[in-house]
């Protein structure tokens, strides 16, 4: 097991992630050490890194909560996992289990929850530290780089689709379909609904269509209320808002139907207007849905295991980050990009300090 790993690290809100030579963690009681294979990026650790949320993570820290990679140390009295076993490490790293959220299966939303990531140092890096009670179980069959995805951007999407209480057959609005709503779009059709995709960007809809979107709209060419209300006869039974822009939002719950729900998945800063007479007169309900359960989890890795879902994926080295952060930013990633830990940068000195979880510089 070498001492020291390479890390892209958050040092400062909004300024370029720097990488750096960590000290390799080591697991303590109830805790496993993972050596990363891949981990996606997704548009959370941009708003991580640049501080966006009233609760913030503390620099240093390093993102990246779709970390797929394989067990390579246990901490005293880990029973539930064992070494050479591929697990994902993702934004819910851990929970209280036993406060009444995470006695009704509700962890995702507990008081004392740990995100990867965040509150925790997460995947862009060689390796990290886990719980493992809460990481993923990766199916046999499915890649390290095709599961990355799936452990964000795919539970938070099959867990809001849910959410939505749209039922086969429905109608499902899938607003920003990007790295989540590329997702969501096969879970809806995998799910039975019918799918209208909503985005910004012509090749994304293009994108959409071509995983199976029954309608398309350009929210910035057309008004997507007025397009769904006229195609479906009322609009959407289930929308689902998964665009970092609060313009969504407001079109988001004009696209629902009269007794259907809108699901708030997106998260940009800040808030947005609701009209009242529309939603009590519609019966209307506007939900928040927070990635998803263990049990979520396991079920959505299961769509993909079985050839229903598959993550779109473009391979990036650890050192690009800043450069997929930049294309993030502006829309231009088509789907998702994986970091790749195949080829890591060239090793540098490991004049290695254990105490301390900086060693050194690494110039990108
Ligand atoms: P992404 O950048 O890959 O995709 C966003 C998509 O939204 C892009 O296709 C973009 O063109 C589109 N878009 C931008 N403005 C739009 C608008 N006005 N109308 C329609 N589409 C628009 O991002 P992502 O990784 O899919 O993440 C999306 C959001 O979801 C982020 O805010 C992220 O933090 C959040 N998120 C939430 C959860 C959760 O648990 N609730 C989990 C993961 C991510
Ligand atoms: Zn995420
Ligand atoms: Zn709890």
């Amino acid at each position: 097991m070498p001492k020291t790993m390479h890390a892209a690290v958050v040092t400062a809100f909004k300024q370029p992630l720097q990488l750096q030579e960590w000290a390799v963690p080591r697991p303590g009681p109830g805790q496993i050490l993972v050596k990363t294979e891949a981990c996606g990026v997704c548009h959370t650790d941009l708003h991580a890194a640049n501080g966006d949320w009233p609760l913030k993570p503390a620099p240093p820290f390093i993102p990246g909560h779709e970390a797929i990679g394989i067990v390579v140390a246990l901490g005293a009295g880990v029973t539930t996992v064992k070494e050479g076993d591929r697990v994902g490490v993702p934004w819910l790293y851990s929970a209280c289990g036993h406060c009444e959220y995470c006695l009704s299966a509700w962890e995702t939303v507990c008081d004392q929850a740990q995100f990867g990531g965040y509150t925790q140092n997460g995947g862009f890096a060689e390796y990290l530290l886990a719980d493992p009670d809460y990481v993923a179980r990766i199916p046999a069959g499915l890649g390290a780089k095709e599961a990355a995805p799936l452990i964000c951007a795919g539970v938070t999407t099959y867990k809001g689709i849910k959410e939505t209480e749209a039922r086969p057959g429905e109608w499902i609005a899938i607003s920003g379909c990007g790295g989540l709503g590329h997702l969501a779009i096969q879970y809806a059709k995998a799910m039975g609904l019918l799918v209208c995709g909503v985005d910004i960007d012509d090749g994304k809809l293009d994108h959409a269509r071509r995983l199976g979107a029954d309608l398309v709209i350009n929210a910035s060419t057309q008004d997507p209320a007025d397009v769904l209300a006229h195609e479906t006869g009322g609009g959407a039974h289930g929308v689902l808002i998964t665009a970092p822009s609060l313009p969504a939002f407001k079109q988001g719950v004009a696209m629902t139907r009269k007794r259907g729900t809108c699901a708030l998945v997106g998260l940009p800063p800040g808030s947005f207007p609701l009209d009242i007479f529309n939603l009590v007169a519609g019966a209307i309900t506007v939900r928040g849905s927070f990635v998803g359960t263990r049990q979520d989890m396991a079920e959505c890795l299961d769509f993909a295991a079985r050839g229903k879902v598959r993550a779109d994926i473009e391979l990036q080295p650890l050192t690009a980050i800043n450069r997929v952060f930049e294309r993030l930013a502006h829309g231009d990633v088509p789907s998702r990009v994986v970091l790749d830990f195949a080829d890591p940068p060239a090793a540098v000195a490991a004049d290695s300090h254990p105490d301390h979880a900086l060693v050194q510089q690494v110039s990108a």
